[in-house]
């Protein structure tokens, strides 16, 4: 068992760490063994953590001006680039992601607090021509309480992303990180008290979905929700919101394509379409789980896609190869039923990369696997698989294209590869989804980038300045004075 730096079983509440009677294990899925025990807060911590939020708000934090909130964020974001190695191999044996990989979620973390940072005495309402003997105007207020319900796939890029703009607007936070993987999220929070986050500015409650999260998003005092995860949980949550009549941005999943017109330069896109497909072993909300490839070119971009699947390398997190395990032996069952799927059907299999012998027999590995002529309308192409599995399909013209990549119940991010100026933007006007990338997919993360879905990926956009608007309230003001 590896050793953690510091303690993971308590919740944050009021800048206090408590203890709580029950925990949960965390697993380590390069190995399968127990790698610490996490907090199982429950409806209890909860309530304690939207009061302590509260108090925050009617207290200190809610006294600072923009400028003030604006020096702490940036503050925590440059401790957490100091620590961006240490994050890195947390996050690493947490996931399972590779090191290099980890390490770039860190990075982004501390990008998402300087940009917010930076950005939270820059959000100002409008003076509003009207009539005479009235001056009108709008203010930027926070919401109040936020709850922050984050995945395991990504954790610190999520936190920085959602919690970062919800501080910057001066609301005050409970964070509920995922059971499988929250030790990023404990180490940030302890980040943000040591660079000096008022207490209770910032609360964590670790515990699994259908406690510490359901009693999360019923919470009266919450008034707004940021979520981030499955389409099923995304649902109860929207349900519980309505209940209290509270906003909330659902960032969802996707089965987002990249789609290869005849023209594109096939060199600058090759690796984009494998990595945005395999990087976090396929468990990204945009991975590129379908490529669309124009007829003519089919064939070239099959082949030279299997040719790097082929060299793949699979292993722990800490070895810092290509693609490590999957979160859980339940997400490994997943995948690997959808990979069933393939046995005894017409679909065919592009490439499949070796798994070597000697990874550890209890980590969480599949083959990353290129399923090639995958129909449009098969489970293959149309669900969410969240595992390092992508399916080529070939198309003829920009029609066809348009209509088999907005051909599923998902709307997230696209990519479209070509040197034809006009059709770039023909194709980014008609497809379905909240990102479109020309000739790049993903713009290296794109903090700046508002981010979020259409369609089963969700609503509600976060990331870049759109974010400070989504974790606001308008106000109008109008003054009669004659
Ligand atoms: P999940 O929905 O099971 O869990 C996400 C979070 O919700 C966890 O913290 C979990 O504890 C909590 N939760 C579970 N049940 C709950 C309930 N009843 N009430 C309140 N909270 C509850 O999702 P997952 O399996 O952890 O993540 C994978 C999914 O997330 C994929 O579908 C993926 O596409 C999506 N995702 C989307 C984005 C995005 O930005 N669009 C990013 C990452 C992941």
């Amino acid at each position: 068992m590896d050793a953690m730096p510091f303690d993971t079983t308590p919740v944050l509440v009021a800048g206090h760490w408590r203890a709580t009677a029950a925990t949960l294990p965390l697993f380590n899925p390069s190995t399968g063994a127990e790698l610490a025990r996490i907090a199982r807060g429950g409806a209890a911590e909860v309530d304690a953590a939207v009061q302590a939020a509260q108090a925050a708000l009617d207290g200190e934090w809610g006294a600072l001006t923009a400028a003030e909130r604006g020096r702490l964020l940036t503050r925590i974001g440059a401790l957490v680039l100091e620590r961006a190695d240490e994050l890195a191999r947390l996050e690493a044996l947490d996931v399972g992601k590779p090191l290099k990989q980890a390490r770039a979620d860190a990075v982004a973390l501390a990008r998402y607090l300087e940009f917010y940072g930076g950005a939270a005495d820059k959000v100002h309402g409008e003076t509003i021509p009207f009539a005479n003997g009235y001056t009108a105007f709008t203010l930027r207020e926070p919401h109040g309480v936020t709850a922050h319900i984050v995945p395991w796939n990504y954790p610190m890029q999520i936190i920085g992303r959602s919690v970062g703009a919800a501080l910057a607007m001066g609301n005050a936070c409970v964070l509920k990180p995922a059971e499988e993987a929250c030790l990023s999220a404990i180490a940030f929070a302890r980040i943000a008290t040591e660079a000096g986050l008022p207490a209770g500015a910032l609360n964590l409650v670790p515990g699994l979905g259908e406690e510490a999260g359901a009693a999360l998003s019923s919470h009266p005092g919450v008034r707004h929700i940021s979520f981030t995860g499955s389409v099923g949980v995304g649902a109860l949550i929207q349900a519980a919101a309505a209940k209290n009549a509270v906003p909330v941005t659902l960032e969802l999943g996707g089965k987002s394509p990249q789609i290869v017109f005849a023209d594109a330069d096939l060199d600058a896109a090759l690796p984009f379409l494998v990595n945005a497909g395999i990087q976090n072993a396929g468990q990204t909300c945009s991975a590129a789980s379908r490529i669309l490839v124009e007829r003519p070119v089919y064939d070239a971009v099959l082949e030279r896609m299997a040719e790097r699947y082929r060299a793949l390398r699979v292993g722990p997190a800490l070895d810092d190869l290509d693609v490590g395990p999957l979160i859980s032996q339940r997400q490994r069952e997943t995948v690997e039923g959808y990979l069933g799927l393939v046995e005894g059907s017409a679909l065919r299999v592009a490439a499949r990369a070796a798994l070597p012998a000697g990874l550890p027999r209890g980590g969480y590995y599949v083959a990353p696997t290129l399923l090639a002529d995958v129909d449009p309308g098969h489970r293959l192409a149309q669900e969410e698989i969240f595992g390092p599995v992508q399916a080529v399909t070939a198309f003829e013209g920009e029609a066809e294209a348009l209509r088999i990549a907005n051909g599923t119940a998902f709307g997230l991010v696209a990519g479209v590869w070509t040197r034809d100026g006009g059709r770039s933007l023909r194709m980014a006007r008609k497809l379905q989804c909240g990102q479109v990338f020309v000739n790049n997919y993903g713009a290296g993360g794109g903090i700046e980038l508002p981010f979020g879905g259409v369609k089963h990926s969700g609503h509600g956009r976060e990331k870049g300045f759109e974010a400070l608007y989504g974790f606001s309230v308008l106000k109008t003001v109008a003054i009669r004075h004659e």
